[in-house]
C-alpha cells in the first residue's frame, strides 16, 4: 500500500495515498463534523460542514492556508491539516444557521429528536436559531405511502436520492428546480405512492434529520391492545431482536431477545410470539416447492419470496421473473395466516377479533399487510406491520426501563424456532436455512454439518454449487435491488446458470432494513453495521440445539394437526400467494 505523509493539527502521520481529508482524520481518530456524507452512497462536499484548512507543497515550501470540504479534498505529500481552529468554527457555525433558516425547527415533537445529525451538529456549534432572516419555503407533506416525506426538514444533502439511485438502483427521487426552490421529490410532482418505489425505506436509514419517516402505526396498535374484546399478539422478526438494543443505547451488535420479550409483554399484548418460527415454516414449504419445480420442469431459477420490497421490485422491474417467485407467502404474513386459522380454531376465536401485529425491521411490509391474496381466513392475514423503530418508541413512551428488565419468554404455542430461522435476518440466511432442509431431503440422511458459509458475508452477490448425491444445485444469493438487477440481467444473458437465488431487498438483508434503528454517518463510517449486526444471528443460530427447520417440532405439530403436508392443498390455501406483472406504471 503506498502511503503519504502529511500532518494533522501539527501531528506527523502517515496515510493511504488518495486517501481524503476525512479519511485520513478518521484513521488518526479525529471527527470532522459532515452531514451531507455517507461512505460510499454520497461523498458531494455540498453541505460545507467538513470544511477545514489546509496548506499544500509549492515546491520545496508550504504554501498558503485555504478552506477545503474534507470528504471530497485529497491529501497530498506534505501536506498540512487544520481541523478545528476559531475560523473553521465560524465558518460551520455560519453554514448550520443557513440551514436553519429555512427549517422547520419542532425538534420537541420531530421523529429524529436525539437522533438527528442536524441537532447534534447544532448542540456541538451552539447554534439555536438563525441570524438569517427571510423567506421560506411551503412545501406540504407527501403521506400516501408508508414511506413520509416532510420536505420543511429536508436538508437537501441529496443522501436519499443517492441510495435510491445507486445502491437500490431504483432512483424516483431526486432534485428538482433551483436555487432557493430546490426540493426533494418525484418527477411530475408525483406521490411516492403513484411511482413505483418499493416502499424499502433505505433512503430513510440514509437521511440525517427528520424529513423521511415511516408511517406510526403504533396508536393504532395501543388501541387494539387497550380493547378487552380484541386478542391482540405480536410476533417478532428475527432481526428485530438483534437491533432493538440500539434503540436503548445498546452498541450495534447486542442481542436484546429476553429484554425485547418482557417489554412486549409489559406492554399488555395478549401473546408474544417468535417469527423464527414460521422462517422455519417457510422453509419447509419453499424446499418443497423448489424440489417440485427441479423434478417436474417448473419455472426455474426458483427466487425467494420473503423480501415484501424485492417482491415490488420484481413486479415492476422485472415482471417477466414473476413466475419465478416462490409462492410462498413471507413469514409475516404466514403467522397471521397460521393464527387467524389454525389458532383461532383451537381457541374458539372468531379471526375479526384477532389482531395481528408484527414487529419487523422493514418498512415495505406496511405495504405487504395491504395486499391482495393475504388474506387466508377472510381477514387481512397481520393488521398492523411496526418497525424495529417504532417497538422502541412504543417501549419508551410506555415509561418501561427496558434496559432493567428482566429476560422473558416467547408465548407458547408458537415459542420454537430453529437457528435456520433465525439467520433468515442476515443475506444468504434463507438460502442457508433451505439447503440444510433440501440437503437432507435430497440425500435421505441427517447431515452431519448444517453450516454452508458459502453463501454467508455481506458480498452484494454470491454464487455456490453443491453436490447432493446425484444432483448438482447451483445457487445464488444478492442483496439490495441494485444487485439484484445485476444478478437478473445475468440469468437473463446467460452468464449464470442457478435452480434457486434468494434476494434480500435492502443491502445486507433484514438486519439493515429501511425500519432498523437509525445510526449516524459518523458511526456507519467506522463500522459495517450489516456484518456486526448479523453476526448476532449467526451467533444465536451456532448456539441453538435446534438448527434445522425440519426439526423444528411445532412445525411439525401444525402439519399433523392442521396442514398435512408441505404443499399440500391446504397449506397452498393458506401459506401461498400470487403476484402482479406490474411494469413501470401500475402501483
Ligand atoms: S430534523 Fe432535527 S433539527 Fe429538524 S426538527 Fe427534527 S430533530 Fe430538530
Ligand atoms: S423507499 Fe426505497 S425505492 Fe422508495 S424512494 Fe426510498 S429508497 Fe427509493
Ligand atoms: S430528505 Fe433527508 S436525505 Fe433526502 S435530501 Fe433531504 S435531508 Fe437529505
Amino acid at each position: 500500500m503506498d502511503m503519504i505523509n502529511v500532518k494533522i493539527n501539527g501531528v506527523a502521520y502517515a496515510v493511504e495515498k488518495g486517501a481524503t481529508v476525512l479519511e485520513a482524520a478518521k484513521a488518526a481518530h479525529i471527527d470532522i463534523p459532515t452531514l451531507c456524507y455517507l461512505k460510499d452512497i454520497n461523498e458531494i462536499g455540498a453541505c460545507r460542514l467538513c470544511l477545514v484548512e489546509v496548506a499544500e507543497m509549492r515546491g520545496p515550501a508550504l504554501g498558503p492556508w485555504r478552506m477545503v470540504t474534507a470528504c471530497v479534498y485529497p491529501c497530498t505529500e506534505g501536506m498540512e491539516i487544520k481541523t478545528n481552529t476559531p475560523k473553521i468554527a465560524a465558518f460551520r457555525k455560519m453554514n448550520l444557521e443557513l440551514l436553519l433558516s429555512n427549517h422547520n425547527q419542532d425538534c420537541l415533537s420531530c421523529v429524529r429528536s436525539t437522533n438527528c445529525e442536524l441537532q447534534t451538529l447544532c448542540r456541538e456549534y451552539g447554534v439555536n436559531s438563525s441570524s438569517f432572516v427571510g423567506e421560506v419555503t411551503k412545501h406540504e407533506i407527501d403521506d400516501a405511502s408508508p414511506i413520509i416525506r416532510d420536505n420543511s426538514k429536508c436538508v437537501l444533502c441529496r443522501r436519499c436520492v443517492a441510495t435510491c439511485a445507486r445502491i437500490q438502483e431504483i432512483g424516483v427521487i431526486g432534485a428538482k428546480n433551483r436555487g432557493f426552490d430546490t426540493s426533494i421529490g418525484s418527477a411530475f410532482a408525483a406521490r411516492l405512492a403513484d411511482t413505483s418505489c418499493i416502499n424499502c425505506g433505505q433512503c430513510i436509514v440514509a437521511c440525517p434529520v427528520g424529513a423521511l419517516y415511516e408511517r406510526d402505526d403504533t396508536d393504532k396498535v395501543l388501541e387494539a391492545i387497550a380493547d378487552p374484546s380484541k386478542h391482540t399478539v405480536i410476533c417478532t422478526a428475527p432481526s428485530v431482536r438483534a437491533q432493538i438494543g440500539e434503540c436503548f443505547g445498546y452498541e450495534p451488535g447486542t442481542d436484546c431477545e429476553g429484554k425485547m420479550v418482557a417489554a412486549l409483554k409489559a406492554l399488555g399484548f395478549d401473546g408474544v410470539y417468535d417469527m423464527n418460527l414460521t422462517a422455519d415454516l417457510t422453509i419447509v414449504e419453499e424446499a418443497n416447492e423448489l424440489i417440485g419445480r427441479i423434478q417436474n420442469n417448473g419455472a426455474l431459477p426458483m427466487i425467494t419470496s420473503c423480501s415484501p420490497g424485492w417482491i415490488k421490485y420484481c413486479e415492476h422491474y422485472f415482471p417477466e421473473f414473476v413466475d419465478n417467485l416462490s409462492t410462498c407467502k413471507s413469514p409475516q404474513q404466514m403467522f397471521g395466516a397460521i393464527v387467524k386459522t389454525y389458532y383461532a380454531q383451537k381457541m374458539g376465536w372468531d379471526p375479526k377479533d384477532i389482531v395481528m401485529v408484527s414487529a419487523i425491521p422493514c418498512t415495505a411490509k406496511k405495504f405487504e399487510v395491504g395486499r391482495d391474496g393475504q388474506a387466508a381466513a377472510g381477514v387481512p392475514d397481520v393488521d398492523f406491520a411496526i418497525t424495529t423503530r417504532e417497538v422502541g418508541r412504543m417501549i419508551q413512551k410506555a415509561g418501561i426501563n427496558f434496559r432493567a428488565l428482566d429476560d422473558a419468554k416467547f408465548d407458547d404455542p408458537f415459542a420454537i424456532g430453529s437457528g435456520a430461522g433465525a439467520i433468515f435476518g442476515a443475506t444468504g440466511g434463507v438460502m442457508e436455512a433451505a439447503l440444510r432442509y433440501a440437503a437432507e431431503k435430497i440425500l435421505g440422511k441427517k447431515l452431519e454439518k448444517v453450516d454452508f458459509t458459502e453463501v454467508r458475508g455481506t458480498e452484494g452477490i454470491k454464487t455456490a454449487s453443491y453436490k447432493l448425491g446425484d444432483l448438482t444445485v447451483n445457487v445464488a444469493v444478492a442483496s439490495s435491488t441494485g444487485m439484484a438487477k445485476k444478478l437478473l440481467n445475468m440469468v437473463k444473458n446467460g452468464e449464470l446458470d442457478v435452480q434457486f437465488i434468494e434476494i434480500m431487498g435492502c443491502p445486507g438483508g433484514c438486519v439493515n432494513g429501511g425500519g432498523q434503528p437509525i445510526q449516524p454517518a459518523k458511526v456507519r463510517m467506522n463500522m459495517d453495521l450489516r456484518a456486526v449486526r448479523a453476526a448476532v444471528l449467526y451467533k444465536d443460530d451456532a448456539e441453538e440445539t435446534l438448527r434445522t427447520s425440519q426439526d423444528n417440532l411445532a412445525v411439525q405439530v401444525l402439519y399433523d394437526e392442521f396442514l398435512g403436508a408441505p404443499n399440500s392443498h391446504k397449506a397452498h390455501e393458506i401459506l401461498h400467494t400470487t403476484y402482479v406483472k406490474r411494469g413501470l406504471y401500475n402501483n
